[in-house]
């Protein structure tokens, strides 16, 4: 009998309904109350409170309803020798895709700056320029990173993506560790979907921004804390910058005072690029289990050493 203890907050009974109709000889738990002292080896997690995981009795494998699991290594809560399966399903990368896209080219095409003078009632066309006469940079080719960059590139967009192997993607030119400088330099867009670690946490500050192209667009659909924040409004202020669209922050949510809000060259959106699909995202971990259990390889373990 196979058991998971679904312990997200959030719709644990769909989650549950939806395990069930994957897997239905599996027993499907969302209340604490019935683990019982039998091994419950499968925990599905958001952001656990502190002792959750501790509490299940013979929990083998920590599956992860987020990409993002730096909060759970940060934790400590997940014993060293415990895999860890990060979220990686088709729904996470089209709709982070979608919104790379959207704010690219609503930058790209002037939409936003038309909009913005509206009230004014001007007829001020800009010099509008095709994709090809710009330089997009994605930092991170993994599951979110690559399908961007590839958007981008068919679009047309001169399209550069740095991550640590130097990972190709179709269409664009791949930089690798050591070549970060190389691929920002000259850039007209910045988009940033690298995984939270210790090296790339304040690994775009004014510096980094200082090399792109002036005037260009900042996307940031990673973690907050990438961005050194007082770099980024210095950058914009000084029009370094002209636009940066923001899904993420330091602290979520973005607290009300944060002036952020009502910078007039930020865009704010409450963390919803990529939101995780709960169709999708319980077949995937289905399929895992189902790996697990006839002893292959899990797909999309997070690499400890690494961080991601
Ligand atoms: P992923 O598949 O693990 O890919 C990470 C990419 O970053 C890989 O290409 C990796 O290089 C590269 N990388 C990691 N560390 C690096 C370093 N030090 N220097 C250079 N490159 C480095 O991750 P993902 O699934 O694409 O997700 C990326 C992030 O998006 C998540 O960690 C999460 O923070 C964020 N996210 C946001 C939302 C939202 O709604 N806003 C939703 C989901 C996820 P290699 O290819 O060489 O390994």
């Amino acid at each position: 009998m196979i058991r998971i203890y679904i312990a997200s907050k959030g719709d644990r009974a769909g989650l549950q309904r939806l395990f069930q109709a994957e897997l239905p000889e599996a027993e499907v738990l969302i209340d604490a109350a019935e683990l019982g002292p039998e091994p419950c080896p499968y925990i599905v997690v958001g952001r656990p409170d502190p002792g959750t995981i501790a509490s299940v009795p013979g929990v083998e494998v920590v599956l992860s309803l987020n990409a993002g699991v730096e909060h759970l290594l940060a934790s400590g809560e997940v014993p060293e020798a415990m895999p860890i399966v990060r979220m990686v399903d088709d729904g996470l990368a089209e709709g982070m895709s979608e919104w790379v896209l959207a704010e690219v080219l609503a930058w790209h095409r002037n939409i936003l700056h038309y909009h913005r003078i509206q009230p004014e009632a001007r007829w001020a066309p800009e010099r509008e320029k095709l994709a090809r006469e710009r330089i997009v940079t994605v930092l991170g080719a993994g599951a979110l990173g690559g399908p961007a960059a590839e958007h981008l590139a068919r679009i047309g967009f001169r399209t550069r993506v740095w991550s640590r192997s130097g990972r190709a993607v179709p269409g664009a030119t791949a930089y690798g560790a050591g070549q970060l400088e190389e691929a920002v330099t000259g850039a007209d867009v910045l988009v940033n979907l690298l995984p939270l670690t210790a090296d790339t946490r304040d690994l775009i500050d004014g510096a980094l921004l200082g090399r792109m192209a002036r005037g260009g667009l900042f996307v940031n659909g990673a973690r907050g804390a990438h961005v050194v924040e007082a770099d980024l409004v210095a950058a914009l202020d000084a029009g370094q910058l002209s636009l940066a669209a923001l899904d993420v922050f330091r602290t979520e949510p973005l607290p009300a005072e944060d002036p952020l809000w009502r910078h007039p060259k930020v865009l704010v959106s409450p963390h919803v690029a990529a939101p995780t699909h709960p169709g999708p995202a319980v077949a995937e971990m289905a399929a895992n289990i189902r790996r697990h259990q006839n002893g292959e390889p899990m797909r999309n373990v997070v690499d400890r050493a690494a961080g991601y």
